[in-house]
């Protein structure tokens, strides 16, 4: 399953792919970070079948069309922000890239684009974010026919060395 996984620097709102993840807030209005480019990309079509999906529980995830970006769909999800560990956030995050992939595949996807969930505002300590990231998602793609690639797209050099080094240890 490692196989149908790769690593990349860039800007996630870029990528042609099947759907783009986006690590919404609760009210999926839209916010800063990964969420506000994707938003700004998509165009305000994007915020207002948002309007219509009534938020969205921390670790769950909804979906919506893309509208002008190069992805055909977004898979908008909450992630925990980190108030030190104890109170849950680590299965959060995982269920987060779990329902994810479920969503992908339960739509016939075959390429699906991850940023790093948790990991701007919301605080995630990095190297504890991305092993539950890669380690989800491989254990996950066992359950998954018509996914056959999986992107995380890191927006800097630094996150990018943390999967590639998570994904040899894979
Ligand atoms: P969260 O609120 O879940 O922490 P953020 O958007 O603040 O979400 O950050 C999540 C990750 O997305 C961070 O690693 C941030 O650097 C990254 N990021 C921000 N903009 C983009 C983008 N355009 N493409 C890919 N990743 C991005």
């Amino acid at each position: 399953m490692k196989s149908k996984v790769e690593v990349i620097q860039g800007d996630i709102t870029q990528l042609e792919v099947d759907a783009i993840v986006n690590a919404a807030n609760s009210s999926l209005l839209g916010g800063g970070g990964v969420d506000g480019a994707i938003h700004h990309a998509a165009g305000p079509e994007l915020l207002a079948e948002c309007r219509t999906l009534g938020g969205c529980d921390t670790g769950d995830a909804k979906i919506t069309r893309g509208y002008n970006l190069p992805a055909k769909s977004v898979i908008h999800t909450v992630g925990p922000v980190w108030r030190g560990g104890g109170v849950g956030e680590a299965d959060k995050l995982r269920s987060c890239y779990k329902r994810c992939l479920e969503l992908a595949e339960e739509r016939g996807m075959r390429s699906i684009a991850f940023p790093a969930i948790s990991c701007g505002v919301y605080g995630y300590p990095l190297e504890q974010a991305v092993e539950i990231a890669v380690g989800t998602v491989i254990v996950g793609l066992y359950d998954c026919q018509s996914i056959e690639r999986v992107v995380f797209c890191c927006f800097s050099k630094e996150m990018e060395l943390l999967y590639q080094r998570q994904l040899a240890e894979e």
